[in-house]
């Protein structure tokens, strides 16, 4: 019986199993590999550190649902991966071999890349469910303390959504606590402008963003390299197109959070031939790493390079639609290749969004991601908070069923005109 791992059960690795066992029946072992049995829904991340939701809401023990899927769950964690040998150590000195490897370690946060910087420094961090249960902590000394604020994404970061998303949560948050008038908030970005969101836009993410921040009274610094975080001060230069200084800013902070670069995790990075320097997993676009054939790789953990030059370096988001194709792309070739062909399935990597703002939100879809665009849509409204509650609940659903994909999601995509997997090629 072939044996396939997939290592890492977060928003792309659970129903990557899942989808495995879907679209291979019972003719295969599936061992999914992750730090703990549960799964956490880090969208809502931002919403645990101002109180919306607590950890129970948005998370999901996963042992019901591989055992009904015939999954085994080793929630040891994996120590390294060794590729040459089909083995994956684990943490606790056992070891896993496998036919095909399918790797969805998603991100390590790179806060040591910069001074003062992290949840164990003088910043806070919403990446992580523990991060955003302390952010909450920090949100409440915020409250009964106000002072000034500062939230934005570093330089190398990639994931921009979320950091707008928060700036407009806390606002919210806030508001409602009747504190904001006492919080200055400035929005500070590596992109190049408002709204770039690592993908040179999308519609007008630009104008609807400025927009929006200036209608919350979120000043805001672009090309910005953060050099220092303090507990009171956050200290970033503002770049020149030319890559020289323009201005220094210290900015007075008394909460800060900001989104970290990120790079591959340490069980699966400076593997020759497997990951790029950064440690992201390199896949083409079959999502099969090109030396080790075996091995596919989907979400945050896949190299994918930047869209252009910036004076400050921003990466491309991987969004969970995106990432959501890659898996059926993945699923559709490992059958292949055990079935003895080619594998032929490519994601269509379509960035589609939905960024809540707290009370409303923006929606965009950039189809393909990189321009020019196909579909190049953004948009605002109310019912993209609804809509974000809707992604929410039904992806923990799905978790918790063991589902990849239940039909009537399956009808509401091609009722948008927005498909997983791009038609088939039959190229090499
Ligand atoms: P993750 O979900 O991070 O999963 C990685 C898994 O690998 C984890 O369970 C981890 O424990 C496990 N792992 C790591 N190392 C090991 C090891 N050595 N052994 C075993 N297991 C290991 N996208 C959207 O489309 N919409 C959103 O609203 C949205 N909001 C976001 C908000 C935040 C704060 C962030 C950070 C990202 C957001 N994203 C959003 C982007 C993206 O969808 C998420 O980051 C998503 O969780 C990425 O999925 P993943 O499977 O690649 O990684």
């Amino acid at each position: 019986m072939q044996k396939i791992a997939v290592l890492g059960a977060g928003l792309g690795g659970t129903i990557m199993a899942y989808e495995l066992r879907d679209r291979l029946g019972k003719e295969v072992e599936i061992h999914l590999i992750n730090k703990g049995s549960t799964y956490s829904f880090v969208p809502s991340n931002p919403w645990v550190a101002v109180g919306w939701r607590g950890r129970e809401e948005i998370e999901v023990d996963l042992r019901p649902a591989c055992a009904k899927r015939s999954i085994t769950l080793h929630p040891q964690g994996a120590l390294r991966l060794q590729p040459s040998e089909n083995r994956i150590d684990m943490a606790d000195g056992t070891s896993l071999d496998y036919d095909y490897l399918v790797i969805a370690t998603g991100p390590e946060l790179a806060f040591d890349e910069i001074e003062g910087f992290g949840p164990e420094a003088h910043t806070q961090s919403v990446c992580h469910i523990e991060h955003a249960l302390a952010a909450k902590q920090a949100f409440d000394r915020l409250v009964a303390n106000p002072g000034p604020v500062v939230i934005g994404a570093v330089q190398g970061a990639s994931c921009f959504g979320p950091a707008y998303e928060f700036a407009f949560i806390l606002d919210k948050a806030l508001r409602d606590a009747k504190v904001r008038d006492r919080v200055p908030m400035t929005f500070v970005t590596s992109e190049p402008y408002i709204g770039h969101l690592g993908l040179d836009g999308v519609g007008d993410t630009k104008g609807l963003l400025e927009s929006a921040l200036r209608s919350k009274h979120i000043k805001w610094v672009t090309n910005a390299r953060v050099k220092k975080f303090d507990a009171d001060k956050v200290t970033a230069e503002e770049m020149n197109d030319d890559g020289t200084v323009k201005t220094t800013h210290e900015i007075a902070s008394a909460y800060t959070m900001m989104l970290p670069a990120f790079r591959g995790v340490a069980a699966i990075r400076d593997i020759e031939g497997l990951t790029n320097p950064r440690g992201f997993i390199l896949a083409d676009r079959h999502q099969q790493n090109p030396t080790f054939p075996n091995i596919f790789s989907v979400g945050v953990c896949v190299a994918i390079p930047p869209l252009g030059k910036t004076a400050v370096p921003v990466g491309v988001p991987k969004t969970g639609f995106m990432i959501e194709s890659m898996v059926t792309a993945t699923a559709h070739n490992i059958a292949a290749l055990i079935n003895g062909e080619k594998p032929d399935a490519q994601g269509t990597w379509n960035a589609v969004c939905l960024a809540d703002l707290g009370d409303g939100g923006i929606a965009f879809v950039a189809q393909p991601q990189l321009p020019p665009r196909n579909v190049n849509w953004s948009s605002q409204g109310k019912w993209v908070h609804a809509a974000k509650i809707g992604f929410e609940k039904y992806f923990l659903y799905k978790v918790k069923l063991g589902k990849s994909e239940p039909f009537y999601e399956k009808l509401a995509l091609q009722a948008l005109g927005i498909d997983k997997l791009k038609s088939v090629t039959f190229d090499t």
